[in-house]
């Protein structure tokens, strides 16, 4: 009786073990593959990121200037931040927010990128 009072007490006491995720957010560990996130401003459009993507959840729109991911569906490998040719996507260390409803992220670019078939800009 008295090991079973002691143990409650101490239980009472004492710093809980879990967090109350997302009010207290643990400051992420250094090798930690957290979300994915672009710089629409230095994207090119080029869609290496998408093809290499093994969960198929990157799409590019090159003519739109658009770019969309589905974080739902992400498994933060990092292969589309280290292909990436213009540096512009990053993984980040923190992870994205629980959220209620899945929701695609799209980025659009502020200027159409110029076709191939465009003159070339000189001068
Ligand atoms: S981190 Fe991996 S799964 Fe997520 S978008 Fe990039 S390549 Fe795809
Ligand atoms: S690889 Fe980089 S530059 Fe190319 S579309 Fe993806 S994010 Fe944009």
């Amino acid at each position: 009786m008295f090991t079973m009072t002691s143990t409650i007490l101490r239980n009472l006491l004492k710093e809980p073990a879990t967090r109350r995720y997302p009010a207290s957010v643990r400051p992420s560990f250094e090798a930690a593959r957290g979300e994915i996130r672009n710089d629409i401003h230095v994207c090119t459009f080029c869609g290496v990121c998408a093809v290499k993507c093994p969960s198929q959840c990157i799409t590019v729109d090159r003519k739109a200037a658009d770019w969309s991911y589905d974080p739902s569906a992400c498994v933060q490998c990092g292969v589309c931040a280290e292909v990436c040719t213009s540096g512009s996507l990053q993984q980040a260390r923190d992870y994205r927010k629980p959220v209620r409803k899945k929701e695609l992220v799209v980025l659009k670019g502020a200027t159409t990128p110029p076709k191939h078939s465009d003159p070339p800009v000189t001068g």
